[in-house]
């Protein structure tokens, strides 16, 4: 038996492949389970102004406890729920919760920080995107100016015209727009200037490689360069190490995510960070610890 992976690679039929599809499709039918028990949780991760540390930004992020294998990474789960179209109803659920914890943080006080949601390119083909989202917002009270999506950059190269129209209306009505894993899709740069969007995420492949090669550093540079030209704000994923954090700073890149400055935390841990101390400028000081 021979199968095509998806991206027009023909394989060969191996015991290594026989056991992914039966993980496949037992994570599948678990998935199935999970969505009509209600299995998961969102974590936040606090996107941070280079500047002075200060929260920009929560991106939430669905985590999974399965009740035998323990945490299941959503880079495994999400794709089998992308090609099942179970992410519908799972994206359903994401951007409800998301907004409805944002809701509450903006009600006790959290006014400058945003929530930021994942949202996939089989939501953007099967959701009528605008609706969906002002809907979601309106029935939680979440105001469109604290909301962003984030969408890949290999999600916007197949979108079609009447999704970007989609998107260009949520961004006129004040929802924000981030291109995310920036860097990895290969679209070519001049469809920056077309895209409805106002923030660039560059891909953590483009950190992992800077302080060792050049080249990587040059793109970072170039990036962040653009994003100044183009009026968008520039985010650097994945920052681990405190010289990583120095040369995104030196080369003007404006915010920063990563382990650096927090791991994704549960709504309770933010709840207790946040608005414990002062509401709206909480400082990371780059060591993991949020200072109140
Ligand atoms: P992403 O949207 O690019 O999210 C960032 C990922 O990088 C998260 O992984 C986050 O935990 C991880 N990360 C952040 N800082 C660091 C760091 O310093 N080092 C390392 N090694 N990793 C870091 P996570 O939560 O495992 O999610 C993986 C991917 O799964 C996400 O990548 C996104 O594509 C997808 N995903 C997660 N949650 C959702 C969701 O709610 N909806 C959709 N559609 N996709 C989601
Ligand atoms: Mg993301
Ligand atoms: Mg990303
Ligand atoms: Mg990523």
């Amino acid at each position: 038996r021979a199968k095509t992976d998806g991206r027009g690679i023909f394989r060969v039929y191996s015991p290594e492949m026989g056991s992914n599809m039966r993980r496949y499709h037992y994570l599948l039918e678990e998935l199935r389970l999970a969505l009509a028990s209600q299995n998961f949780t969102l974590s936040f991760q606090p996107i941070v102004h280079v500047e002075d540390c200060s929260i920009d930004y929560f991106e939430a992020l669905v985590r999974w406890s399965h009740p035998i294998e323990g945490n299941i990474s959503p880079a495994e789960f999400i794709p089998i729920a992308e090609e099942s179209n179970l992410i519908l109803e799972l994206g359903d659920w994401i951007l409800h919760e998301a907004c409805r914890q944002m809701s509450a943080w903006y009600n006790a006080g959290m006014r400058k920080v945003r929530i930021s949601v994942n949202v996939s390119a089989v939501q953007l083909k099967h959701r009528p995107i605008f609706n969906w989202v002002m809907a979601t917002i309106d029935k939680v009270g979440l105001p469109a100016h604290a909301l962003m999506l984030e969408i890949t950059e290999s999600c916007f190269i197949e979108a079609s015209d009447v999704v970007i129209q989609e998107l260009e209306k949520l961004r006129q009505a004040g929802v924000l727009i981030a291109i995310d894993d920036f860097g990895t899709g290969f679209s070519s740069l001049s469809t920056l200037a077309e895209l409805p969007i106002d923030i660039i995420k560059i891909d953590k492949l483009f950190i992992d490689q800077a302080n060792d090669n050049p080249k990587y550093n040059k793109i970072l540079n170039s990036i962040s360069e653009l994003g100044k030209e183009l009026d968008l704000k520039v985010v650097a994923e994945g920052i681990e190490h405190a010289n990583q954090f120095e040369l995104v700073k030196k080369l003007g890149i404006q915010c920063v995510q990563g382990y650096l400055v927090s791991r994704p935390e549960t709504s309770r841990n933010v709840g207790n960070k946040v608005l414990s101390g002062n509401l709206n400028h909480i400082a990371a000081t780059g060591t993991g610890v949020w200072l109140p």
